[in-house]
């Protein structure tokens, strides 16, 4: 059953102009209703967003998947992802990717999501509870860094956190409406991009 619905999520995301087939795989790869409460299980595969612990959201597979895309992320990168959430963003990176840093500011969403880890054997994801914001000082430099919740701006020095050639996405409110924004680190400058329109639970500081 979930197969089928599964197999129809995937060619939504091709409808809606996901073209790249490692992206896609590795969304069929992860099982996403392992990521979200018992309750709204049988909504797994649909292309929405749905309700996990603490208030928060599992994002809508479109939006992870349009979200990992943007990112260009190649098998021997090294990422950090800023809000963990559930892990299922994680997970789908972590199919594409070296290893995955990712860091939760709510304590009850990092160890149930290191569990999920755990049982699905995601070995290359190294997690942390923390403000994500101030970055991951020991692990830098990234290939890759994704936030997964709204901020008004991203700390700058977040910029000198990612190589050269590296890559920022992440969901920027500006005017009561939130983009996705692309920052691309080429010689030293910071180039701009904006995509899609979202709605993501807010960066917050510290943590709970
Ligand atoms: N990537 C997640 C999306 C979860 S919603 C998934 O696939 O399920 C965003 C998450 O970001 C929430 O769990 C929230 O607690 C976390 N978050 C918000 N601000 C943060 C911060 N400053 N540092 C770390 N995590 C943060």
């Amino acid at each position: 059953m979930l197969d089928v619905r599964k197999i129809r999520l995937i060619l939504e995301l091709r409808e809606l102009g996901i073209s790249n087939s490692e992206v896609l795989s590795a969304i069929e790869k992860v099982p996403r209703e392992k990521f979200i409460n018992d309750s709204f299980r049988n909504q797994a595969y649909e292309n929405i967003a749905l309700p996990i612990e603490n208030n928060q959201t599992i994002s809508q597979p479109y939006v992870v998947a349009r979200m990992t895309e943007l990112l260009d992320v190649k098998k021997n990168h090294k990422v950090l992802e800023i809000g963990t959430g559930s892990g299922y963003q994680c997970a789908v990176l972590s199919l594409l990717a070296r290893r995955v840093y990712t860091i939760e500011r709510i304590k009850n969403l990092h160890e149930s999501s290191n569990i999920i880890f755990e049982k699905l054997k995601f070995t290359n994801i190294v997690s942390k509870y923390d403000d994500g914001n101030l970055g991951w000082a020991e692990q830098i430099p990234f290939d890759r860094i994704i936030f997964t919740a709204a901020s008004k701006k991203i700390n700058n020095e977040i910029f000198s956190h990612v190589k050269n050639d590296g890559i920022i996405v992440c969901p920027i409110e500006k005017n009561n409406k939130q983009t996705l924004v692309k920052y691309k680190k080429q010689k030293n400058q910071i180039i701009t991009e904006e995509y899609d329109d979202v709605l993501f639970v807010p960066n917050l500081q510290g943590v709970v």
